[in-house]
């Protein structure tokens, strides 16, 4: 009976649109047909009487109006309620109240309330109520209570009241009325708790979920992705179930999986044709190209025949193929070397990661016996995944047959069971020197012997008929070297000098010649031991013998020379050169009646030094005007010079800076002590120092224009050409002054010469010119000591070669700044760039109206070999002739002289020796554009020669180092037919 009233139905109740809420009824009087049959106490209170409500169905109620007598207590127990998932439940009572004033004589009996109580208990209990276990939820009152009246027209006044229990926490319960004496109809009682109803939100499902027990508690709910949904990463789905049944703050979400769309609350298959990969992609996808599917639900589609893709291609891109085989293969040898190139396929297959891999295959003469060439051949750059479409193959054999097949692959190569397409050529390789004998081992090292084993060369290229040792003395550097030759792989090496460092260098012959020698190896003799004699040499183990006698006899004569001039000149000192020993006789034979120079360092002494070279100045006859420079170990200042007797001068006065130490007074007037030996007139002169007082002074001529780099700047493309080259006949007068004196300058550029006010321009800049510390430009270099690099010759740079030789390379570089009025020589190009470019055989080019044979002369001070440079005095004749005859300088009419290329290829051919455009271009290595020349009408050398920059460009010359390249090129032949025919060309 009781299971009947009792069991749960579902009402559904609109709420939010988006959210639904349920109620879950566990009591409802109305519902019952059959008498309810609660317990009543005491009887004669309540009682059950059937009714009809408003809309004439029969109810069961309650009533109870016990009015007229005092002290009621009248009970009313519902049947018991097993409460189920609730956890907060809502009683809804319906009742009709009788107004006590319309009962007459019922005035302090009459009650218009009643209470309502709850008792929690796990199962049913007897049937005695026991008061004091109930729970007093609340008093209730009505609203509005009935008159007799009222009940005559049946028009009930019908309270409602909803009271909240809870939470709850036995399995069931009881509801209980208390009548005090009010005159009560129950009309209905419903008790029903609230749950937020099963939902699909953001493709998940979120169940019936009961609500909390407080009425502020949020139920978190996890949410279950519907079918073919999956959750988003880090982001699963959540809502929360409040109290009054509502869903609310929806997180995160379910995504449909790869291959299904989302339509509504579901997901759906991608139809044939179409693919979704990813469950983060939204829509389905057409398949991509060369690919299909046949079925619904792909996450990818699959490729066509003969189509593939790779582990790394997404399914959304195409399905590609194997790259067609390369074309257009050329190959060229150069002895064991081939370099092979060709032209990227024609078909790429639709991918752009094509590479090439190359099969090297060496055969024997008869065809088809072919083997892979193995580890010992070298490919430059690789031999597989080659990006360029060329490689040299290095380290082949000589008189060989090679098969060299070029395959182009690409990212879907590997996958393809299709043949492999590849250009193939068959090549021969010529014959070819042997390789370096690279692993020398000193077998015994005696006094004046030693003995060498060697393995053979790693590729002897044939059949290895001797072997030839190269040694010398490693002071000597190998200007004077001695061969020894051997037929086996090891000899001795005789005739050394004892305690003597050689170096050794082997290389191995065959009849294709001699291989490149091997790398040096120095080994020291050991010390001779007292007593022993000195072997004679050998002249057959010493083909230079004869070179080294006439070498001694020089040197006697030049010791005897020098020494003569030393002792009739001065008691104290010697000469530098005759320190560099052996050194050119260019500047190591002084003659008679020429000043040398004395290094000051070689004074013991070096105040005495100074005082044997500069005059001493009282300080009173000197005067500083104003600071005009920073030197580097102080000011710079002009001023007045009044000896005594003598016209007062302007001076150029060079202090040094208080708190000096001792050192730094030696160096600041080591700098007098060595102009003071000059005497020219382009070398700046000394007026002499104070040294006996303070500031101690260097007093210089006044140089009214101070250095000539910044001179030049200052007044850019403002002088003739005449001027300009009469201030470098100057500077190389003086040069050729202080290289007669055997002194090397070391440091010799613009900023290192001074002009005066006539434009005169004199050396300066002597003070450290042995270590060159205060020079800015000097940089470190890896032979150690600072060196001012774009001004210094290669030997220099390289193992500080200084020489007069190399002055004149740093004057060739002092003529381009003054062409080119003060511009930085080699530009912004780094140290390291130029060292490069220079051992590359590049050069400066021309500055811009700078006339030919100024060049010429430049590019002959920047000889790589020493011995091939102008000597000064030979430069200052080649300045003289021009200076006499002003038509040499003129800049051919049309002549593109502003640099076109950063360098100048110093291999610049001579176009006199060429017959034909097409013979220059060969020489020049542009052979490759003789047809655009040919097609465009240019047919003599003459015609070449007008060409400017535009004109190659027209001849669809695409590449800008080409371009430069035949450019430089034009304009060397230009100059060259100037000099020859003394007219320039009209362009
Ligand atoms: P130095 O220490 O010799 O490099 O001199 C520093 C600067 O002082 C130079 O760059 C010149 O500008 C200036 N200077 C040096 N000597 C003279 C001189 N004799 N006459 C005029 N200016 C000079």
């Amino acid at each position: 009976m009781c299971a009947s009233i009792l069991k749960r139905h579902k009402q559904i109740l609109p709420f939010y649109p988006m959210f639904m809420w349920v109620v879950v009824i566990l009591l409802d009087s109305k519902a019952q047909q059959t008498e309810l049959e609660w317990i009543s106490s005491p009887p004669g209170g309540w009682e059950e009487i059937s009714g009809l409500d408003e809309n004439y169905t029969p109810i069961r109620t309650y009533q109870v109006c016990q009015v007229m007598e005092p002290n009621q207590n009248n009970w009313l127990r519902t049947s018991w309620i097993e409460k189920g998932d609730a956890q907060r439940i809502f009683v809804e009572l319906k009742f009709t109240l009788r107004d006590c004033n319309s009962l007459p004589g019922v005035v302090g009996t009459c009650k218009e309330t009643f209470n309502l109580y709850y008792q929690e208990t796990d199962s049913e209990v007897g049937r005695n109520i026991r008061e004091n276990q109930y729970v007093k939820i609340d008093t209730i009152a009505a609203d509005e209570s009935f008159t007799q009246g009222d009940l005559g027209e049946r028009k009930m006044k019908l309270n409602t009241e909803v009271r909240i229990i809870g939470p709850l926490s036995r399995r069931g319960f009881y509801l209980a009325f208390q009548d005090v004496g009010a005159c009560i109809a129950l009309v209905s009682v419903k008790v029903y708790y609230k749950k937020c109803w099963s939902i699909i939100e953001n493709l998940a499902t979120f169940p019936d979920t009961v609500t909390g027990s407080e009425f502020s508690s949020l139920v978190e709910v996890e949410g279950m992705c519907v079918s073919d949904a999956e959750e988003e990463a880090d982001n699963a789905p959540k809502m929360h179930c409040s109290a009054e049944g509502e869903w609310l703050v929806p997180i995160g979400k379910c995504i449909c999986k790869a291959g299904f769309h989302q339509k509504g609350d579901a997901c759906e298959p991608c139809g044939r044709g179409f693919y979704k990969s990813s469950s983060q992609d939204l829509q389905c996808s057409r398949c991509p190209a060369h690919s299909y599917n046949d079925r619904e639900g792909l996450w990818r589609c699959d490729c066509e025949d003969g189509y593939y893709r790779a582990h790394s291609d997404p399914p959304s891109v195409a399905c590609t193929r194997p790259p067609s085989a390369p074309q257009n293969l050329v190959y060229n040898i150069n002895q064991t070397t081939v370099s092979l190139e060709w032209s990227p396929p024609a078909d790429m297959g639709g991918r752009n990661d094509v590479t090439y891999r190359i099969m090297c295959r060496r055969c024997s003469w008869e065809p088809e016996e072919c083997v892979p060439c193995g580890g010992n051949v070298g490919y430059s750059p690789q031999q597989a995944e080659l990006v360029d479409t060329y490689v040299n193959v290095v380290d082949l054999l000589a008189h060989a047959n090679y098969t060299f097949e070029v395959e182009a692959v690409n990212g879907v190569s590997d996958l393809s069971r299709t043949q492999r397409l590849f250009a193939a050529v068959s090549v021969a390789t010529s014959q070819a020197a042997p390789s370096q004998v690279s692993e020398v081992i000193r077998e015994r090292v005696q006094q004046r012997s030693v003995q060498l084993s060697w393995q053979e060369p790693e590729q002897p290229n044939g059949v290895i008929t001797e072997y030839e040792i190269k040694y010398y003395e490693k002071d000597q550097k190998d200007r004077i070297y001695s061969t020894v030759k051997s037929r086996s792989t090891s000899a001795t090496v005789n005739n050394l000098k004892p305690s003597t460092a050689y170096v050794f260098q082997i290389r191995a012959f065959t009849t294709a010649g001699y291989g490149t020698y091997g790398p040096r190896l120095e080994i020291t003799t050991k010390e001779e031991a007292s007593g022993t004699t000195s072997t004679i040499v050998s002249s057959e183990q010493n083909p230079v013998i004869i070179i080294a006698v006439v070498a001694v006899a020089g040197t006697i004569i030049l010791v005897f020379m020098v020494f003569g001039f030393i002792i009739g000149r001065r008691h104290c000192g010697y000469s530098k050169a005759d320190q560099e020993g052996d050194e050119e006789l260019y500047f190591q034979f002084k003659f008679p009646g020429t000043k040398t120079y004395i290094d000051p360092e070689t004074y013991e002494d070096p105040n005495r030094a100074v005082h044997q070279f500069a005059k001493e100045l009282d300080a009173s006859c000197i005067k500083i005007e104003r600071v005009i420079g920073a030197g580097e170990f102080g000011e710079v200042c002009s001023g007045r010079m009044k000896l005594p007797g003598k016209r007062d001068t302007s001076v150029a006065i060079k202090t040094l800076k208080v708190g000096y130490s001792e050192k730094q007074r030696r160096d600041f007037l080591c700098e007098a002590s060595i102009m003071g030996q000059f005497d020219h007139p382009n070398v700046v002169h000394l007026e002499g120092v104070v040294t006996r007082g303070k500031p101690v002074m260097i007093v210089i001529e006044y140089m009214e224009n101070g250095s000539l780099d910044a001179f030049l700047r200052k007044h850019d493309g403002q002088f003739t050409v005449i001027q300009l080259v009469g201030m470098l006949r100057g500077i190389a007068a003086g040069m050729r002054y202080l290289s007669d004196m055997g002194y090397v300058h070391r440091d010799l550029a613009a900023r290192n010469i001074l002009v005066n006010s006539n434009l005169v321009c004199k050396v300066s800049d002597f003070g450290l010119s042995r270590v060159i510390d205060d020079d800015p430009e000097a940089v470190y270099t890896t032979t150690g000591g600072k060196i001012p690099v774009r001004w210094t010759a290669m030997e220099a740079i390289q193992y500080r070669k200084f020489t007069s030789a190399s002055d004149v390379w740093s004057y060739g570089i002092v003529m381009w700044e003054v062409m080119s009025y003060g511009e930085r020589p080699y530009w912004d190009m780094s140290n390291q760039d130029v060292i490069k470019a220079i051992e590359e055989g590049y050069r400066l080019p021309a500055p811009m109206d700078c006339p030919p044979g100024l060049h010429q002369l430049m590019l002959d001070c920047w000889q790589k070999d020493r011995a091939d440079r102008p000597k000064f005095d030979q430069i200052v004749g080649i300045l003289d002739k021009m200076i006499r005859n002003p038509n040499t300088l003129k800049t051919p009419l049309g002549t593109c002289t502003r640099p076109i290329s950063p360098l100048l290829d110093q291999s610049t051919p001579d176009f006199t020796t060429f017959r034909s455009v097409g013979e220059w271009l060969e020489a020049i290595k542009m052979e490759r554009y003789q047809d655009n020349f040919t097609a465009e009408g240019y047919s003599s050398l003459e015609s070449v020669a007008r060409m400017s920059i535009e004109d190659v460009m027209s001849l669809g010359i695409t590449l800008v180092g080409h371009q430069k390249k035949i450019m430089s090129n034009i304009q060397t032949m230009r100059a060259q037919m100037l000099n020859l025919h003394g007219t320039g060309i009209q362009v």
